[in-house]
C-alpha cells in the first residue's frame, strides 16, 4: 500500500461509539460489560491498525472487528482460574493446584460461605470463642500431640515457628536437608526472614550425631530437621534419626523442630508406597514442634498444621504472626471435614482423593485405562495408532521423591500431526487437558483422569485430529 493508502484506510476505519452501538444490539455481547466491550473494540481496532500499518493484509468491515473484539471479551471476563484435566499422573501436581477436596469438604465449604457461622462464638455459653479450637482438637486426636495450631501453609508454619523459637540464636541444620521446594521456599531464606541464624552442620551426603552435639553453644536456639521432599541422596548416606536428635536435646536443653513438608496420617506402605514415618511417629519420637501442608499428603486444603508440644505451640499462639498468617473460615471449614475422615482410615482412603489416586490397585487403574482406551479408540481409531503401555506415575508436590507409581497408560500417535502439536492443541482446549510426551507417543495416564472426564477426552481428540 503507498502512504496515501493506508492514511485512507486508517481514516476510513469505523469508530469505537459506532461499534459499541453495533455490539449492544447483539446477542453474543449481551452478558458483558460496557467498560470491557469498549476496550475490546479498542483493542481489535489497534490491532487492525497495526496491521495497516505493517502491510498486513487485513479485513476492516464491522463484522471481522466485532468478532475480534467478542473473542477479546470473552477472554476478559472468563475466569483465569478455570478447571482443567489432568492426565500426566502426577497426583499432587503443584502447578495444577496439588490436593482435590472431598465431597464433604466442598459440602462444609458452601454451608459455611453462604450463612452466618459459629467461627468465634462459643453457642453453649454466647461468648466469644476460639475459631480454631474444634480442629485443633482433632489434629491432636489424630496425631497424639498435645497441642496444635493451623496457619495459612507450611512455609508460614515453618517461618512462625522459627521466629517463635529460635529468633536471634543459631538453628542448627544439617547440610543435607538445606531444602529448596518450587516456587522460591528456601530453608536458609526462610532462616533470615524468620529472624535466625543458620547454623549448618555435617555434609551434603553425611551427617552424625556429633555433628549436632559439637555445634551447640551458648548461641544455639533449636535443631532443625527438614524433610527432604523432593530429592533423594543415595550411596554413602547417613542422617540422624529425629528420635536421637531429641535425645541430645533433651541433654543439652535444646529443642527440636521437624519440618515434614508432606506430613502424612496413614502408613502407606500397607498399600504398596515405601515406608514414610507418619506424623504420630514424629510426634512420639518428642519432637517439640512439627510442621506439615494441609494440601500435600494429608490431601485436604491449602494450610500448614503445627503440632507439638503444649509449651511451644502455647508460645507460637502468642507471636503477633500468627494473626498475619491465619486461615479463613472456608479453609478451616474443608479442613475440618477432610481430618475427621480420618478417624476410619479406610473411609479417608476412598473419600479423600489424594489418597485414592496414590493407593488405587493397579487391577484398578487397568480398568479405568480400558475404558478410557476403547472410548478414544471409538471415536479417533482411525486418525491416529492406540495403545496400551506400561508406564509410571508420580505422586508429586515434594512427596515420595524420585518413587515410581505402576501405571497403565493410553499412549497416541496422531497420523496427521506431530504428537507436540497434539499436546499443545490439548492443552489449548475447553477445558485444557494437560498430558505428556514419551518417546514420541502423547500420553494419558488414568491415575489421575477424574470419572466422567473420559468422553470429553476423546471428543476434543476427535475434534482437534479431524479439523487437524
Ligand atoms: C512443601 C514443603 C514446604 C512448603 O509447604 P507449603 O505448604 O507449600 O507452604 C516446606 N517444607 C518442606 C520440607 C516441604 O516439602
Amino acid at each position: 500500500m503507498t502512504p496515501f493508502d493506508k492514511h485512507n484506510s486508517l481514516k476510513n476505519l469505523p469508530g469505537v461509539d459506532l461499534l459499541i452501538a453495533l455490539a449492544k444490539k447483539e446477542d453474543r455481547f449481551s452478558c458483558i460489560p460496557r467498560s470491557v466491550i469498549a476496550n475490546s473494540i479498542r483493542k481489535a481496532l489497534d490491532h487492525i491498525r497495526q496491521d495497516i500499518l505493517a502491510d498486513i493484509e487485513t479485513s476492516t468491515d464491522h463484522d471481522t472487528i466485532l468478532l475480534a473484539a467478542n473473542i477479546l471479551a470473552k477472554e476478559k471476563i472468563s475466569p483465569r482460574l478455570a478447571p482443567v484435566i489432568n492426565a500426566t499422573g502426577v497426583v499432587l501436581h503443584t502447578n495444577l493446584g496439588r490436593s482435590l477436596l472431598c465431597e464433604d469438604a466442598l459440602d462444609n465449604i458452601k454451608a459455611i460461605a453462604q450463612s452466618y457461622s459459629n467461627l468465634e462464638l462459643k453457642i453453649e455459653t454466647g461468648k466469644r470463642g476460639l475459631r480454631y479450637e474444634a480442629v485443633d482438637e482433632l489434629i491432636c486426636e489424630l496425631t497424639g500431640a498435645q497441642s496444635a495450631i493451623i496457619v495459612n501453609n507450611n512455609a508460614g508454619a515453618v517461618l512462625l515457628a522459627l521466629n517463635t523459637i529460635a529468633k536471634d540464636k543459631q538453628v542448627v541444620v544439617s547440610r543435607g536437608e538445606l531444602v529448596e521446594i518450587g516456587g522460591s521456599f528456601r530453608v536458609p531464606d526462610v532462616m533470615i526472614k524468620s529472624g535466625c541464624i543458620l547454623k549448618e552442620v555435617g555434609t551434603t551426603n553425611r551427617t552424625h550425631l556429633w555433628d549436632y552435639a559439637d555445634a551447640v553453644s551458648d548461641s544455639t536456639g533449636l535443631f532443625l530437621k527438614v524433610h527432604a521432599s523432593n530429592y533423594k541422596i543415595e550411596g554413602f548416606t547417613a542422617s540422624v534419626a529425629l528420635k536421637d536428635l531429641v535425645r541430645l536435646g533433651k541433654d543439652k536443653n535444646i529443642p527440636i523442630m521437624e519440618d515434614l513438608g508432606s506430613g502424612t496420617l496413614i502408613d502407606f506402605s500397607k498399600y504398596g508406597l515405601p515406608l514414610e514415618p507418619t506424623i504420630g511417629d514424629s510426634v512420639r519420637s518428642g519432637a517439640d514442634i512439627i510442621t506439615f501442608s494441609g494440601d500435600k499428603l494429608l490431601g485436604g486444603p491449602q494450610a500448614g498444621i503445627i503440632v507439638g508440644q503444649k509449651y511451644a505451640i502455647d508460645l507460637i499462639k502468642k507471636n503477633p504472626l500468627t494473626r498475619a498468617l491465619r486461615i479463613d473460615k472456608l479453609t478451616l471449614a474443608a479442613l475440618e471435614s477432610t481430618l475427621k475422615l480420618y478417624r476410619d482410615e479406610e473411609i479417608a482412603i476412598q473419600k479423600i482423593p489424594t489418597l485414592r489416586m496414590l493407593t488405587i490397585p493397579f487391577d484398578d487403574i487397568c480398568k479405568k485405562a480400558d475404558v478410557l482406551f476403547k472410548t478414544i479408540k471409538e471415536t479417533i481409531g482411525t486418525l491416529a495408532d492406540i495403545e496400551l503401555a506400561r508406564l509410571n506415575s508420580r505422586p508429586g508436590g515434594g512427596s515420595f521423591p524420585e518413587l515410581d507409581l505402576a501405571t497403565l497408560c493410553i499412549t497416541i500417535q496422531p497420523k496427521s500431526i506431530s504428537v507436540s502439536k497434539l499436546e499443545m492443541r490439548m492443552r489449548l482446549s475447553t477445558p485444557p487437558i494437560i498430558g505428556r510426551i514419551e518417546d514420541n507417543k502423547y500420553i494419558l495416564d488414568p491415575r489421575t483422569i477424574q470419572d466422567g472426564q473420559e468422553t470429553v477426552i476423546s471428543s476434543t481428540l476427535a475434534k482437534i485430529l479431524v479439523k487437524k
